[in-house]
């Protein structure tokens, strides 16, 4: 009850908890001692873990930080979620998040913004806010995320602590609330490379009932973690040291890349041209994918629905008017405009082609490195309210995460050092599909 107490008290301070639930949490903690007495219990029996309340879990709500599921209660649980539990985990609560995971500061919550632990004044970045600051301020261990163009990654920068986005598939989608489904990927969220490896090992699990789930041998995360680092090639891509990247920031990559050559690691520098057109690639795709998603929220099978309408589109319109936040309705119009007949051919089709593109410059820089390194993002944590107002400026600050997710690659963000105003910041190490373990025992030598 530890962690359970120190979250009720210091939750109204952060906001980071949407749900907290002592009944429910208690009762799991209960079994979790049951199993382990008649031993028949998980590799994790007891720990607790927070979880982004974008997994649908049975018997709690799940908001996904959104109006239209406020009073949502699942009827069944995410693949996430089941593994956890079969692991003994215990669930200390359901974290903040963007509202339906569309934004780069959790300030697009319906239960509004979480504040960064380090420093109250800033984002705690997003779309997984609540899960990196419950981690950073010691209210969970560790904790889930999604990651669709950065949102494991870049709050994991922002907040101190250690985040991984696997290769697309590798975690099952299965009551993962669907963004943008081609690029969703789950992932776990902790203080340190080595708790993310055992909590991934846990997550990672083939799932018949998510079409894009792979079927793949299990693996162990952690085997890897101590390797040395000898021999390690790791590429540098010049785009993402170009102008647009904060000189504080730079100078912590640049001195976490020394310490990698004092490790051993070989530094050579890698190319990835087509890094700035990952920003418009990505700004077409999610939202179109987003703009089918959201459209089973119509006020009739689940969620919110408008208490007075005019006939059936009515009660769709006042229902989607009422229930979806500012964002979600750009994104919305945003994937209905580039998907509409006279647009896919200039918009969507274009995005795809690029994404291929991207995908490709990866594998090339894979031909001559083990792991890219760079920056997770242009600065450190921004202040609350800095950029609410100007979406095109958050866009902007996710360059260098959202190649990663067009490509379905692997990437970690490990903490580095501290930003001129003190703020943390991120390393980020990207690697080649199903590599992991190669990036998880790099960010652990390095911690
Ligand atoms: N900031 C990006 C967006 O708003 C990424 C969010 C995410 O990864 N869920 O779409």
């Amino acid at each position: 009850t530890e962690f359970l107490d120190r979250a009720e008290r210091h939750n109204g301070a952060l906001n980071v908890y949407i749900t907290l639930d002592r009944q429910k949490t208690l009762a799991e903690a209960r079994a979790a001692d049951q199993a382990r007495a008649d031993g028949s219990a998980g590799p994790l029996a007891g720990i607790p873990v927070a979880h982004k309340d974008i997994f649908c879990q049975e018997g709690w709500r799940t908001t996904c930080g959104s109006k239209m599921l406020g009073d949502f209660v699942s009827p069944y649980s995410a693949h996430v979620v089941e593994q956890c539990q079969a692991a003994g985990l215990v669930t200390l609560g359901r974290t903040n998040m963007d509202e339906f995971a569309m934004g780069s500061s959790n300030e697009n919550s319906h239960f509004g913004a979480v504040k960064n632990p380090w420093d109250g004044a800033a984002v705690p970045g997003g779309s997984s806010g609540g899960s990196a600051a419950a981690v950073a301020a010691r209210l969970a261990p560790i904790a889930t995320g999604t990651d669709t163009g950065g949102s494991i990654r870049q709050p994991a920068s922002f907040c101190g602590i250690t985040g991984i986005k696997p290769t697309y598939g590798v975690v099952s989608r299965f009551g993962m609330i669907a963004y943008a489904s081609s690029l969703d990927q789950g992932g776990p969220m902790a203080r340190s490379a080595e708790d993310c490896a055992l909590l991934l090992n846990v997550m990672a699990e083939f799932d018949a009932r998510d079409a894009t789930s792979l079927a793949r041998e299990r693996e162990d995360y952690a085997r890897d973690l101590d390797r040395p680092l000898a021999g390690l090639r790791i590429g540098l891509p010049k785009e993402y040291f170009a102008d647009g990247l904060a000189q504080d920031v730079a100078g912590v990559i640049d001195a976490a890349i020394a310490e990698y050559r004092k490790l051993g690691a070989e530094v050579v520098e890698v190319s990835l041209p087509n890094t700035e057109l990952a920003i418009p690639s990505y700004y077409v795709i999610a939202p179109a994918e987003a703009s089918s998603n959201l459209s089973r929220f119509d006020g009739v099978r689940y969620g919110h629905r408008a208490a007075q309408f005019d006939g059936l589109n009515g009660m769709y319109e006042q229902t989607r008017a009422e229930g979806f936040g500012w964002e979600v309705k750009r994104r919305i119009l945003t994937g209905t405009y580039v998907l509409s007949h006279g647009y896919y051919d200039a918009y969507y089709l274009q995005a795809q082609k690029i994404r291929r593109l991207i995908a490709n410059d990866f594998q090339a820089a894979f031909a001559q490195c083990d792991v890219i390194a760079g920056p997770v993002a242009p600065t450190t944590a921004w202040n609350l309210g800095e950029k609410r107002d100007d979406p095109v400026a958050m866009y902007l600050a996710d360059i260098y995460t959202l190649g990663v997710n067009l490509a379905g690659l692997p990437a970690l963000s490990v903490p580095a050092g501290f930003g001129s105003n003190g703020r943390p910041v991120g390393l980020q190490l990207i690697g080649n599909y199903f590599s992991e373990a190669r990036l998880l025992n790099a960010a652990h030598r390095f911690q």
